[in-house]
């Protein structure tokens, strides 16, 4: 049989506005499908769709998937513990990974595929890549609604400090940290930058002009759409807005460059445990972290050396980020604290 005579058909549930099941490859009764996979995935739901589609089809698997943001998908691993759901979680930020790993929720797999990561993040793969592997970075940036801003009359922002001026008030969104990985990642970028102290003053006074505290990195369209005139979260998203049309640019703040990494686990005690090994095998490839630009319009830069990534988003090798500690910072134990500091504080100023 010729790979040509294998048809998949691929349909996408929709169960409920946060909740995608997606992409089960049915294939005719003729070719055996070698098993399941179920995927949380934590990227783009169009991202989800094909590496999900692609996988089923490149290794007859039968596969399904479920979108959630990052610290959604934690939580929900976590109620999940005695009876899990999922095989394998498929991107989202690489502190919640870790945070899952602290608390026992992950299976232990290392995949040979991990030597083709970037130089830069070798030590960190070697170091907690026992149950967690990275497939790609992002760099945080202000997303900015240019169109807005001058309808405001108001100078672009450059730096974090910035948004601090009274003239942003109720211009403002970025990701809640206790959902979003994107959200988590802003609160480990001004720590990094200021300390824990001073990072909380910042954002005592940055919630003063903060209008909302969207669920996801991903939500950009409120800033496309102009209902805010600045965003917080990862540059790729804002040449996705960018290129959908919207007068949208993002800046890299003059404070410095913040990142995350994003990353591929294995659940503990996943039911179709060898196709998870497969796929996340597969992840790591450059084939694999191609696709998200390729066929997605999702521009997160691969993390595997030999990968291309899309012509409009930055060199991985030549951005200059600033010092992250991701063993620190991907605790459960610091991830709990610096989360209930934000809640408190924010939830008192409301
Ligand atoms: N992975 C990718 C590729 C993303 O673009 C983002 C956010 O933009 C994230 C993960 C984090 O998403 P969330 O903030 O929903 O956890």
């Amino acid at each position: 049989m010729t790979t040509h005579s294998i048809l998949s058909i691929h349909k996408i549930f929709l169960k409920s506005t946060a909740l995608f099941i997606g992409a089960i490859s049915l294939l005719p009764q003729f070719a055996q499908a070698e098993g399941k996979l179920n995927i949380y995935c934590s990227v783009q739901n169009t991202a989800c769709e094909k590496i999900s589609q692609a996988f089923a089809k490149k290794y007859h698997v039968e596969t399904q998937f479920v979108r959630n943001s990052t610290g959604t998908t934690l939580g929900k691993i976590k109620a999940e513990k005695d009876n899990p759901q999922a095989d394998v979680w498929y991107g989202g930020t690489l502190e919640p990974h870790l945070q899952a790993a602290d608390l026992g929720l992950l299976e232990k797999y290392r995949s040979p595929n991990q030597k083709q990561i970037l130089p830069q993040f070798k030590q960190l793969m070697e170091q907690r890549g026992e149950f967690s592997s990275i497939i790609y970075l992002m760099e945080l940036g202000i997303g900015i609604n240019t169109q807005k801003l001058e309808k405001l009359n108001i100078k672009k922002p450059q730096c974090f400090k910035d948004l601090l001026k009274p003239e942003f008030k109720n211009e403002i969104q970025y990701p809640d940290p206790r959902v979003s990985g994107t959200g988590y990642s802003f609160l480990t970028t001004l720590i990094a930058l200021w300390g824990e102290d001073k990072a909380f003053e910042y954002l005592k006074a940055l919630n003063k002009n903060v209008s909302q505290f969207s669920k996801s990195g991903l939500a950009t369209n409120t800033l496309a759409s102009g209902e805010v005139a600045i965003d917080i979260s990862f540059m790729h998203s804002y040449i996705r807005e960018q290129e959908k049309g919207a007068p949208v640019t993002g800046v890299l703040p003059c404070e410095g460059i913040g990142y995350t990494l994003g990353a591929n686990s294995i659940i503990k005690n996943a039911r179709n445990l060898e196709n998870a090994k497969l796929f996340t095998d597969w992840v790591l490839t450059a084939e694999a972290q191609e696709i998200p630009w390729r066929e997605a319009n999702s521009y997160q830069l691969p993390a595997n050396i030999h990968a291309q990534h899309h012509p409009k988003a930055s060199d991985p090798l030549k951005l200059q980020f600033i010092d992250i500690d991701f063993l620190h910072f991907g605790s459960d134990q610091e991830s709990k604290k610096l989360i209930e500091r934000w809640t408190k504080m924010s939830l008192s100023e409301q």
